[in-house]
């Protein structure tokens, strides 16, 4: 695929997040205006609540996108979400007829705050990347070796939708038990391994009925779309309450997502292949598309004070071994329903190299071994001030699509008693 031109010129560069290729929706207001849903072209949003009060898009039977979630759209299925499409890309491709009714509802992103793009249902968070399961392995059990069931189940908890925020939204260090290997009792206090993590979110359109299993297949096609997300960790406090049942509060403080949906059908081009199963997963886990997609991510790092950002990772989405679909199948497979606004956490995307690491705890394997930042400064977690920023982008011919970053200034953490 090539890129598809449009009369918003600034969406035609071949670098730009956002070209018509693109079309990935999110909330915004203006001074003084509601939050209402847009649709991101170039350096422009389309005021949606505009556009279909002015009759340009109509889908359903009553307006949808004067409410600031995208919700009510993934609801209506994926005919309605094929027609939306279709009806933006007529409207906003270069030629087209409608230009001078669509021209006045657009507005310069420069002068739009954004919002959450669709209220979370639920948030659950998988484990699916093998070179992270295998570094945390060799980090906390001094063994590569995987769970005997990593192989063979898509692992994930469930979290809490409350701890979801927009990209930008400053994050305290959160307090909590912890306990050094070599201390008798735990302690109380702000987290002194502060982490994050890099994935992909996978958001769940349309849901399943309680008590009904789902396919892979099935699931493929309940994705709506997919935001970048970073699921801040509190290595500390993880280590210490996560046996025997997993995360809680390690993980409770804050999660992070980009602030436009990119639809499963602008990364369609980009859909390329699970890697090689080491053991033959079980059929009901089978499904019949690629499940992963080609998309470069990176992680930057900003120290408080100091202009220049340090690329400190750099990996794709690829490097996933469990696609979101098989993910998705799993978690239904004993009848769990699935909700429209399900976020699904893809699990710490690392590749193989060091430099390919999706989080500060692999990275400085464990603070053993810091880093070093382009300012000269060291890191093995992250310290008060510091901003955390992932990145995305699918590289096509001619055209890219962005995600929007997802960033996130860690604040001290708040004073307990309250004062
Ligand atoms: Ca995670």
């Amino acid at each position: 695929m090539t890129l598809m031109k449009s009369w918003v010129e600034s969406a035609n560069d071949a670098n730009h997040p956002f070209p018509l290729n693109n079309l990935p929706y999110g909330v915004f207001s203006t001074a003084g205006t509601e939050e209402r849903c847009g649709v991101a072209i170039g350096d422009m949003i389309l005021d949606m609540a505009a556009a279909e009060e002015a009759g340009l898009v109509q889908i359903g039977d009553i307006a949808i996108f004067d409410v600031p979630y995208w919700n009510d759209l993934m609801d209506l299925g994926a005919d309605a979400w094929a027609e939306l499409r279709a009806r933006l890309i007529a409207l906003l491709s270069e030629g087209s007829d409608e230009k001078t009714l669509v021209e006045p509802h657009l507005i310069a992103m420069a002068h739009a705050d954004l919002h959450m793009p669709f209220a979370v249902s639920e948030y659950t968070d998988f484990y699916a990347g093998k070179q992270h399961a295998q570094n945390m392995g060799s980090i906390l059990r001094g063994s590569p070796d995987l769970p005997a069931n990593w192989l063979h189940i898509p692992i994930g908890y469930n979290g809490r939708a409350s701890s979801v925020v927009i990209s930008g939204t400053a994050i305290h260090r959160p307090n909590g038990q912890r306990k050094a290997p070599d201390a008798e009792m735990p302690s109380f206090g702000p987290s002194m391994r502060l982490d994050i993590e890099l994935e992909m979110g996978a958001i769940v359109g349309t849901g399943s009925e309680f008590g009904q299993p789902i396919t892979v297949d099935q699931a493929d096609d309940m994705i709506f779309g997919y935001v970048l997300l970073n699921d801040w960790s509190a290595r500390d406090i993880q280590g210490w309450e996560y046996q025997p049942l997993g995360p809680f509060q390690g993980k409770a403080f804050g999660t992070s997502i980009s602030p436009w949906i990119v639809t499963a059908a602008a990364l369609e081009t980009f859909r390329t292949s699970t890697p090689e199963r080491t053991k033959e997963l079980l059929p009901y886990l089978d499904g019949s598309k690629d499940g992963l997609y080609d998309i470069e991510l990176e992680v930057l790092m900003q120290p408080e004070g100091i202009e220049e950002v340090t690329a400190i990772s750099k990996t794709n989405y690829s490097r996933m071994y469990y696609s979101a679909a098989e993910q998705l199948c799993h978690h239904a497979i004993g009848g769990c329903a699935m909700n429209t606004g399900d976020l699904l956490g893809s699990g710490t995307i690392s590749g193989p190299e060091r430099a390919e690491y999706g989080s500060l705890l692999e990275l400085s394997w464990a603070g053993r071994e810091p880093f070093t930042l382009d300012t000269g400064e060291t890191r093995s977690f992250i310290e008060d001030g510091d901003t955390l920023t992932l990145r995305g982008n699918a590289r096509g011919d001619g055209f890219t699509i962005g995600f929007g970053d997802c960033t996130g200034k860690i604040l001290p953490a708040v004073a307990w008693p309250a004062k």
